[in-house]
């Protein structure tokens, strides 16, 4: 998985977990808030092991949309 697929994940979850959120608000049933943050937990898991320089291999902190690699400079897309 290269880290342009796994923020996209990150992302989905994301919008799972505020959905969710939502959910477990409007039903008060305790069960949807724990499957919310469990989705949560695993998109910023993955997150953290998958966004990654495809070159030099350092993380990512935030989310990179173009610009260069702060550790190599390899270009990104
Ligand atoms: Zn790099």
């Amino acid at each position: 998985m290269n880290y342009k697929m796994s923020a996209r994940i990150r992302l989905v979850c994301l919008f799972i977990t505020i959905i969710l959120c939502g959910t477990a608000f409007v039903t008060g049933n305790s069960w949807i808030t724990a499957a919310a943050v469990i989705i949560y937990v695993i998109g910023a898991i993955q997150f953290s092991i998958f966004h990654r320089c495809p070159r030099c291999g350092v993380g990512f902190r935030y989310e990179r949309r173009g610009g260069y690699c702060p550790n190599c400079g390899e270009k990104l897309d």
